[in-house]
């Protein structure tokens, strides 16, 4: 069914990856190929600063699963540890699957408590997200995160 009233949603940069992109999804899978722990560590993140500095995170689970970090949050937690709040130009994150597991390392959607922490860091970052079995693409986290929670007045 589709519904000529609703406009084509359009991101202010093209959706193809570029090099830097492709330089940040080798650094997530790097970041998990070397920390990977079953049920664990399964998810890596990169981030590339509006400096131009390339941060990396892995997720930490945890036995009480509502206190596990996802890896973009250790990302960024780390890029502004390190250097202080810079921006967040483009983040990716990227799952190694389980042992046994069919497939290899591949991007990921960033769940919706990152989409928020990503916007409140940076409401114009670029996401690179999975695109249905095609490459993946980049699209805005505003694109992700419609009407995003404000406090108060804001
Ligand atoms: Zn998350």
């Amino acid at each position: 069914m589709s519904n000529t009233l609703v406009p084509e949603r359009r991101n202010a940069f093209p959706t193809m990856l570029s090099n830097k992109d492709e330089e940040l999804i080798a650094a997530a899978t790097e970041a998990i190929s070397q920390r990977y722990r079953d049920d664990w560590q399964e998810v890596g993140a990169a981030m590339r600063t509006r400096d131009g500095r390339i941060v990396t995170g892995v997720n930490i689970d945890a036995y009480i699963g509502r206190i596990a970090v996802c890896a973009e949050a250790i990302a960024i937690g780390r890029a502004i540890t390190e250097t202080g709040d810079r921006g967040i130009e483009t983040i990716v994150a990227v799952r190694h699957p389980k042992p046994g597991e069919p497939g290899k390392i591949a991007v990921v959607s960033p769940c919706g408590i990152c989409r928020e922490l990503i916007h409140d860091y940076d409401a114009n970052a670029r996401v690179i997200v999975p695109d249905g079995g095609r490459a993946p693409k980049v699209v805005s986290i505003g694109e992700l995160l419609p009407n995003k929670y404000k406090r108060g007045s804001e």
